[in-house]
């Protein structure tokens, strides 16, 4: 059981990484959550499942504040038991357009964090002999789509860094994984919603229809509380093996 382990989610005030906070809690684990978005909702909802929450407002493009946030979560829960790597900014332009600081802000966010992250959480697992490590990545990490550079780019390299993780900690009880989900309609996809229907001056539903489409042949969003349950699954015993991989959960998408 899980029970009295702490998590830390990074980017949990929304989205994926909310959903990740609460079914972690469901299971009896401390909380840190991290990230821009409305916190004092999200530490509530947390709270509301019976375990300690804290929050810790690292900007996770700087690498002095993530070293911080691993010291205090260890300080505040104990230890640091379950790492989700989550946080993510999205930016699309074709390369030629690509802006210099959106590449270095999304390689900065979505790939090192999680080295940072994982660097200062490891020693404490290790001493515990116990950890998990879980990048959420992306089906672009596994396939591309264009006017995504930074974020294919970025998320191809975290489940590099996952494999690199699970080889150098294959002899101790620290697994590390990646999960790689389709379109999920978060607050960072809506934006992308938004974009289309102004674009093709359609309604918010009928972008949404034509985005998940296009990719996905289920035509259904995946939804946080999905990804969140297979979070919990590779946290769990009979996951102990499951080491290095990078599973999606997309509605069909890498199976064209
Ligand atoms: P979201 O925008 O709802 O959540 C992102 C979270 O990260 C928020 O809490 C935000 O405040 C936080 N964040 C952003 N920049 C930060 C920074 N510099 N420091 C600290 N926190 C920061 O987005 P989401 O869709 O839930 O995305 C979560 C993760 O899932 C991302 O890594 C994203 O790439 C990945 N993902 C999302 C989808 C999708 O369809 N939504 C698909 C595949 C992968």
């Amino acid at each position: 059981t899980l029970k009295g382990k702490t998590a830390l989610v990074t980017g949990s005030t929304s989205g994926i990484g909310l959903g990740m906070a609460i079914a972690l809690a469901k299971q009896g684990v401390n909380i840190m959550v991290n990230g821009f978005g409305e916190k004092d909702e999200a530490i509530a909802k947390i709270k509301a499942c019976g375990v300690e929450v804290d929050y810790h407002g690292a900007d996770m493009s700087k690498p002095a504040e993530i070293e911080d946030l691993i010291k205090q979560t260890e300080k505040r829960f104990g230890s640091l038991d379950i790492l989700v790597n989550n946080a993510g900014i999205q930016y699309t332009a074709t390369i030629e357009e690509f802006p210099t600081d959106k590449w270095d802000a999304i390689i900065a966010i979505n790939l090192s964090s999680a080295f940072h992250t994982t660097h200062h959480a490891l020693p404490g697992m290790k001493q515990r002999n116990w950890g998990r490590i879980i990048n959420i990545a992306s089906v672009h990490g596994l396939v591309a789509s264009t006017q995504k550079a930074a974020y294919v780019a970025a998320k191809h390299g975290i489940i590099g860094l996952t494999k690199v993780t699970a080889l150098e900690n294959a002899r101790t009880g620290i697994t590390c994984n990646a999960i790689c989900p389709g379109w999920v309609l978060t607050p960072l996809v809506q934006k992308q919603v938004d974009a289309r229907a102004e674009r093709e001056g359609i309604s918010n539903e009928a972008a949404k229809t034509a985005l998940v489409s296009e990719k996905q042949p289920s035509g259904e969003f995946v939804t946080p509380e999905q990804l969140a349950a297979l979070a919990v699954f590779l946290c769990g015993p009979d996951a102990s093996e499951v080491r290095g991989v990078a599973w999606n959960m997309d509605g069909g998408w890498t199976a064209q």
